[in-house]
C-alpha cells in the first residue's frame, strides 16, 4: 500500500486562497509514489473537491458530528461530508480533543457515523508533554486506542491511524527516530490486538512538525504508514516535498 500524506488545513484559507493551494497541489503532484489527501475547512471543501476532481488528491473533513442529522447548531454531520465532497475525515485530533472536551468515547462515536456514511476515517491518538516526561506515553495512547476505535474500525477500506505527540503539533519538535518507531510498534500491536488480521493493515501516520527537511526520515521508520501534515500542508512547495519523500505500495 502506497504512504498517505494527509494536510490539515485546519482553521486557514479562505475559498479562493485554498482553490490556488489545490490547483498548485494538482499541478505539482502527477506521478507521484504517495496517496495524497488534503482537508480543508468546511467552507472550502466543495470549491477544494471541484478543483481537485479527477487528480488522484482525495479531500476529507476535519471532524464531524455523531449524528447523521438533527438540532446541533453548528455541526455538520458524515453525510454533509461526503454530500460536500469529502471521502476521508479526521477525527479525535487533539485540537479537539483539548478545545472541545472530545472524549475518546466520543471519538469512536464519531468514527462509527462516518465509517457508516462511507467516510475513511483517519483517527488521531498521542500523549502529552507530561505524559511523556512521566514516562506513562505508551498507556496514554494506549488508552486512546482502545477507547476511540469502534468495532469494524479495521475492516473494508479500513480506517487509518494517526500517532501524533501533542508536544510534537506545530511546536517545531518531534521524538527521537527511536521514539516514533517504539510507539508505532506499540500502536501495531494494540491494533492487531483488537482488529485480528485485519488491523496489521491500517495505516498508522506520523503526525508533528513533519516538514521536507525531516520526512525522508520519518518516513522510512517501521510502521511508519505516512503522515499527518500541519504547517507545512498550507505550502505548495513544502507538501509536495514531502509527499516526494514518501514511499509506493
Ligand atoms: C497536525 O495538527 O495534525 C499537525 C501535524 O500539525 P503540524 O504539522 O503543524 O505539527
Amino acid at each position: 500500500m502506497p504512504q498517505l500524506i494527509a494536510g490539515n488545513w485546519k482553521m486557514h484559507m479562505l475559498r479562493a486562497e485554498a482553490v490556488a493551494l489545490a490547483q498548485a497541489l494538482r499541478a505539482g503532484a502527477a506521478g507521484g509514489a504517495a496517496e495524497l489527501l488534503v482537508c480543508p475547512p468546511f467552507t472550502a471543501l466543495p470549491a477544494v473537491a471541484e478543483a481537485l476532481a479527477g487528480s488522484g488528491i482525495a479531500v476529507g473533513g476535519q471532524d464531524c458530528h455523531q449524528d447523521a442529522q438533527g438540532a446541533h447548531t453548528g455541526d455538520i454531520s458524515a453525510p454533509m461530508l461526503r454530500d460536500a465532497g469529502a471521502r476521508w475525515v479526521i477525527l479525535g485530533h487533539s485540537e479537539r480533543r483539548q478545545n472541545h472536551g472530545e472524549t475518546s468515547e466520543l471519538v469512536r462515536e464519531k468514527t462509527l457515523a462516518a465509517v457508516t456514511a462511507g467516510l475513511i476515517p483517519i483517527v488521531c491518538v498521542g500523549e502529552t508533554a507530561d505524559q511523556r516526561g512521566g514516562g506513562s506515553e505508551t498507556e496514554a495512547v494506549g488508552w486512546q486506542l482502545s477507547g476511540s476505535l469502534p468495532q469494524g474500525f479495521a475492516d473494508g477500506p479500513g480506517g487509518v491511524l494517526a500517532y501524533e505527540p501533542v508536544w510534537a503539533i506545530g511546536t517545531g519538535k518531534t521524538p527521537t527516530e527511536d521514539e516514533v518507531a517504539d510507539m508505532h510498534a506499540f500502536i501495531r500491536a494494540e491494533l492487531v490486538r483488537q482488529f485480528g488480521d485485519a488491523g496489521a493493515a491500517v495505516r498508522i501516520l506520523y503526525g508533528g512538525s513533519v516538514k521536507p527537511a525531516n520526512a525522508r526520515a520519518l518516513l522510512a521508520l517501521p510502521e511508519v504508514g505516512g503522515a499527518l501534515v500541519g504547517g507545512a500542508s498550507l505550502a505548495a512547495t513544502d507538501f509536495l516535498a514531502i509527499a516526494g519523500a514518501a514511499a509506493g505500495g
